[in-house]
């Protein structure tokens, strides 16, 4: 059998490298499909009539994802709804927006969009044109966007936040947190420490695909990409560990597959330590859970 061919016989289209194997379009949408539905089934993400608002911003990750998961909809009955946050980026979010509108219409799913002009004041440009250099925009537009998609989600009467988060983009906060020295980071990555109604619980059923599969199942698919890269990225600590781990992969497959099982395999030992003696405080502006007697998001918006 031909190197590049498919374990059937049939042209191979895509490489997996970690398996050193080719698959061809139908093998390789099968495998795709197979994991997304392991990934749900495994580690319990979804159950029967659960509400599922997904945080769609129209990228390809949260894209594949709404489509996976209307396809997963098909065979348990739970309802689904997006929810957009619009942070106000010029000459990047219109166009990705425009698709997520586009792909709601499309599979018949209602669609929320949130923005930061509207519920904080600022678009994300207006904030960082007025400090550009305290705050960093990634972290600025991190809490906002964390803050928003919760309390959105909970006003839509969610019962799980669904995230596009793929392989690539938990090994890479994996790494990120290790870097920073920031363990209890670690072991809330998945889930908050501590449980509150006012907390949605989050899932990210790609978190095993990795992020180049997700642009061959949406070309495969037929599902609109946008392949412009938000101008603030640049500047993110993430592009930094994204050009490592990139590297650590091109040279030792597997890695960041190995990453992530790795921190799959710690997350229950981390939970349990952190959450030891740990202590719900809530914010005494705006209510909301937080570890600090202001949070986060009222520091940024109204300080
Ligand atoms: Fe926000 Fe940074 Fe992502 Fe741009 S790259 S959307 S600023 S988190």
């Amino acid at each position: 059998m031909d190197r590049q061919t498919c374990f059937c016989g049939e042209d191979g289209i895509v490489f997996l490298h970690y398996a050193s194997k080719h698959l061809c379009e139908k093998h390789f949408i099968r495998m795709f499909d197979k994991r997304f539905r392991k990934t749900v089934g495994v580690h319990k993400m979804l159950r029967k009539n659960d509400r599922v608002v997904v945080g769609l911003s129209g990228g390809k990750d949260s894209t594949v994802l709404l489509h996976s998961l209307a396809q997963l909809k098909k065979d348990l009955p739970f309802e689904l709804i997006a929810l957009t946050i619009d942070e106000g980026i010029k000459g990047y979010r219109a166009r990705t927006l425009a698709i997520a509108k586009k792909e709601c219409e499309t599979l018949g799913i209602e669609q929320v969009i949130l923005g930061f002009k509207k519920e904080t004041g600022k678009s994300l440009d207006e904030a960082m044109a007025e400090e550009p250099s305290e705050k960093l925009p990634c972290t600025h537009c991190g809490v906002l966007r964390r803050y928003l998609l919760n309390k959105g989600a909970r006003e839509l009467k969610a019962t799980k936040l669904a995230l596009g988060h793929n392989l690539d983009d938990i090994a890479q906060t994996v790494f990120m947190n290790i870097m920073r020295n920031e363990p209890s980071r670690l072991a809330r990555m998945n889930d908050p420490i501590l449980k509150s109604a006012r907390f949605v619980p989050r899932i990210r059923p790609l978190m095993l695909t990795p992020e180049k599969e997700n642009a061959v199942y949406a070309m495969l698919k037929g599902i609109e990409i946008e392949h412009v890269e938000c101008p603030y990225a640049r500047f993110a600590f993430r592009s930094h560990v994204r050009r490592m781990l990139n590297e650590s992969e091109e040279r030792y497959p597997g890695t960041k597959f190995k990453v992530v099982n790795a921190f799959l395999e710690i997350e229950g030992a981390l939970r349990k330590k952190y959450s030891k003696g740990a202590k719900m405080i809530f914010c005494s502006s705006c209510g909301e859970p937080s570890s600090q007697k202001i949070c986060m998001y009222c520091k940024r918006v109204y300080s």
